[in-house]
């Protein structure tokens, strides 16, 4: 179980970043991306996924399971 970024409508504000407890979003080829191997979706850290509530884009940060 994983979160992803959708790129299309992400601005590249780096708040998500700073706020993963598994370092998993990375800044790589001028895109943000979440490693599917390093998200927890937050379990064992916190209530909700910290990358989704900082966000400012509404629906820009997903479930990968939501994709399929
Ligand atoms: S859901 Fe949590 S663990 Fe997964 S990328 Fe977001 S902040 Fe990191
Ligand atoms: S917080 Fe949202 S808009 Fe900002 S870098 Fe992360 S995914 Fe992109």
């Amino acid at each position: 179980m994983a979160m992803y970024i959708n790129q299309e409508m992400c601005i590249s504000c780096y708040a998500c970043e700073q706020e993963c407890p598994t370092k998993a979003i990375k800044f790589s080829n001028g895109k943000f991306e979440i490693d599917p191997r390093l998200c927890v979706e937050c379990e064992g850290f916190y209530e909700e996924q910290q990358c989704v509530a900082i966000c400012p884009i509404d629906g820009c940060i997903l479930k990968l399971e939501e994709l399929q």
